[in-house]
């Protein structure tokens, strides 16, 4: 019975990395934040979320949760229904690998402590799985993230033809990894992005999961996606209009569906940990 954990980054609407800033823009003339694709999407998300009856692991960035929070706080009870994980305070880049900027271990300590603190306080439950932003992770992760009591992150790609396992990362918090399917030089991640932006279709998505279906030997098929994407298109820098808004939602359902046909589970990433750990003694 192949695990498949459906991961949504909550962040702010297509965000980009500014040369010598901390905090992201998203993308717009403006280069200012917005958050408006990103409601937009979260609300069309929910109906999925509804019809399936699925559970989801949401990475929040916690900026983008004080906008939706101040703007409608109703939807905050559609992520807390599902399992909570942090993607950063800003947005920001921990590596500085497009920003340039150099973040101190003690700095990125306090901003993820930050964005943990503000996350537990809206949602009232503590994040226990980290993203990092940009997926731009740094060598001490492992350990901010265990003096901060997260049992796991996810934001490295594992070049893989099944469900990759988690592997530790040392101090009991383990990596859970984004798997990325080899076609040659153009690598497939499972990330929803190009089904959202019309580089692959449907069936070709699918074909790639019947592959790791096929493979399947107990790890976890982490896929992936974005609210914002879901109400935005980055090739033509449009905003979606509520039928195009639909079409993107037909897409992940369509794709959720085939993969509960095909005998999948769809659990957070916490559950499948508890799972694992029941199956093969070792200590999340
Ligand atoms: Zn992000």
């Amino acid at each position: 019975m192949p695990y498949v954990a459906l991961t949504i980054d909550l962040d702010r609407d297509y965000p980009v990395p500014v040369s010598g800033a901390l905090k992201a823009a998203s993308y717009s003339p403006e280069c200012k934040p917005s958050f408006t694709c990103t409601i937009k999407g979260l609300k069309a998300l929910s109906s999925i979320l509804e019809e399936t009856g699925i559970k989801a692991t949401f990475f929040i960035e916690a900026r983008a949760l004080q906008h939706i929070n101040a703007q409608e706080e109703a939807l905050v009870s559609i992520i807390t229904r599902n399992e909570i994980g942090c993607h950063g305070l800003d947005h920001e880049d921990l590596a500085g690998k497009y920003t340039g900027i150099s973040i101190s271990p003690p700095r990125q300590l306090a901003l993820i402590k930050k964005a943990t603190e503000i996350i537990s306080k809206i949602t009232r439950s503590k994040p226990t799985g980290f993203r990092a932003p940009y997926l731009s992770t740094t060598p001490n992760l492992g350990e901010i993230l265990r003096t901060l009591n997260y049992r796991y992150d996810s934001s490295i790609y594992l070049e893989s033809f099944k469900p990759p396992h988690p592997y530790p990362l040392g101090c009991k918090v383990y990596e859970i990894p984004l798997p990325l399917y080899p076609l040659g030089e153009r690598k497939a991640s499972l990330y929803t992005w190009t089904l959202h932006e019309g580089k692959r279709s449907i069936d070709e998505f699918k074909q790639i999961l019947d592959v790791y279906l096929a493979n399947d030997d107990g790890g976890l098929l982490v896929i992936s996606t974005h609210t914002w994407h879901l109400a935005y298109r980055i090739s033509s820098n449009l905003k979606l209009s509520p039928q195009q808004v639909q079409e993107n939602v037909s897409l992940l359902y369509s794709l959720i569906t085939y993969l509960e046909d095909k005998g999948s589970t769809l659990l957070p990433i916490g559950e499948y940990l508890k799972k694992d750990k029941t199956k093969t003694g070792k200590s999340f």
